[in-house]
């Protein structure tokens, strides 16, 4: 087993990464910037390195400095959690070079999934299904760009293949918008990601955002946990999502875990990934693959028992899978409401100190947060501050804990976004399940 891992991240998920390690006596090592020497993890951690300022790119996205920190507390290994290094290729191939275990796929399959023009390719040779679209990159030919939009039929949306976070999109409706969307996409692609390779898909007008989780082994051993429903958007940013999706049949998910686990098998995959899928009209069309541990990955852990960040640390010691593809069950419904510190009806960020926290408990309630009464929010990163994720037998009780969990939360000194899930989580679209991922910014009027 692993010995002792550097957690090159910060909050929920450095403190989730923290308590697998205790579990299994694996000794950590928290890097943090100045700005997060009193965050929980870093407290609780067996050792602590500073790893430079607050700025992400001075701290939490300076390799040298991790690497470093690796090798001064003598670790094994490096658990990149999710955003920062964690699908940075690059960083996965110096740790590994400089002797250490990155907890995560390989370099190379983190460059071929993070580059959405070679992942689609790379998924329709394994059989997984595409969103019709321009097959590859969109070249400088406006005749043939024009032709392949007719020929995919509109609307569509033009997309960087370089992008992320919800960024390097563009909706073009009809014909004489494509081409200044190819040329304003193309030019946000390039100033964003250094990399103006554009692609087009056709839009979908009312799909839902639903994706399978993978663990793989080092011995060629995959296995799905079955689906998650991540819809509920604004910005293209998850804000609920919940395990098993509303209406998806057994044998669905049966045939789009076994098309995932195939993928996996045909790309070597190792450790924990997620494919994402939008769905409309009983259809999976294959988005993007994320190769890395996810924020909502709680829901899945709630519904199948499986700790998924034990699996990842298991994984990356070369152990085998504990389980089969037989063992995984699935057992009532789970709900997850990501808490941001933010205005709730602005959404402009919220920091500060937490005078006051109180949280919520009881059956089937789990709270991933790190923050405390006394703890200061700083402005410098991610405004998510924890997640309520809430268990039941069935669909209805998940959500009836959840609006019970949600009025017990006590949160002063910054604002929450607490108000905007009892808003949702009370009205009937919510309830009935299923709602697309327009839903919630139509809701709000945007
Ligand atoms: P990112 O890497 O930036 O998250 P994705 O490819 O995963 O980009 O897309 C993010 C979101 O954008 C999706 O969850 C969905 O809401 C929307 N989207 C992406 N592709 C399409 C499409 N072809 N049709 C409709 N919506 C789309």
């Amino acid at each position: 087993m692993l010995d002792k891992i550097v957690i090159a991240n910060r909050g929920e998920i450095a403190l989730r990464i923290l308590r697998a390690c205790r579990e299994m006596n694996i000794k950590t090592v928290a890097v943090h910037s100045t700005a997060d020497a009193t965050q929980k993890h870093v407290l609780l951690a067996d050792e602590s390195v500073c790893i430079g300022p607050p700025q992400s790119i001075d701290s939490y996205l300076n390799m040298p400095a991790i690497i470093s920190a690796a090798e001064v507390t003598d670790s094994m290994a490096i658990h990149p959690g999710y955003g920062f290094l964690s699908e940075n290729a690059d960083f996965a191939e110096r740790v590994e070079n400089s002797g250490f275990i990155f907890i995560g796929p390989r370099g190379e399959t983190i460059r071929r999934m993070g580059d959405k023009v070679s992942a689609i390719k790379a998924m329709r040779e394994a059989g997984v299904p595409c969103v019709p679209g321009s097959d590859g990159p969109l070249g400088d030919d406006p005749e043939e760009n024009l032709r392949i939009g007719r020929e995919v039929g509109y609307p569509v949306i033009i997309k960087a293949s370089g992008g992320g976070g919800g960024r390097g999109m563009r909706v073009a409706h009809a014909e004489g918008a494509l081409l200044n969307a190819i040329a304003l996409t193309k030019a946000e692609a390039k100033a964003t990601f250094d990399n103006d390779v554009v692609y087009l898909e056709k839009f979908l007008q009312h799909p839902r955002h639903i994706e399978f989780q993978v663990l793989a082994d080092h011995h060629g051993n995959v296995i799905h946990l079955g689906e998650r429903d991540c819809s509920m958007q604004r910005r293209h940013q998850k804000v609920i999502e919940e395990a098993p999706a509303p209406g998806i049949t057994e044998k669905q998910r049966a045939k789009m875990g076994r098309v995932c686990v195939d993928a996996c098998k045909a790309m070597g995959y190792r450790n924990a990934g997620t494919f994402e899928f939008l769905y409309e009209n009983d259809e999976f069309y294959f988005i993007e693959m994320n190769t890395r541990i996810q924020v909502e990955h709680p829901v899945t852990e709630m519904i199948t028992g499986v700790d998924i960040v034990r699996a990842q640390l298991e994984i990356a010691a070369g152990e085998k899978l504990k389980y089969s593809q037989q063992d995984i069950r699935i057992s009532g419904h789970a709900i997850e409401c990501r808490i941001n510190a933010e205005d709730p009806k602005t959404f402009t960020p919220s920091p500060g100190p937490v005078r006051l926290w109180h949280a919520p408990g009881g059956p089937g309630i789990r709270v991933d947060s790190h923050i405390y009464s006394g703890y200061e929010v700083p402005p410098f990163y991610d405004s998510m501050i924890g997640k309520l994720i809430a268990h039941g037998a069935d669909r209805s009780i998940a959500i009836a804990r959840m609006r019970n969990a949600l009025s017990e939360i006590v949160i002063e000194g910054i604002k929450s976004n607490i108000a905007l899930h009892q808003e949702i989580t009370n009205h009937g679209a919510f309830q009935a399940g299923g709602t697309d991922i327009h839903y919630l910014e139509k809701r709000l009027g945007l």
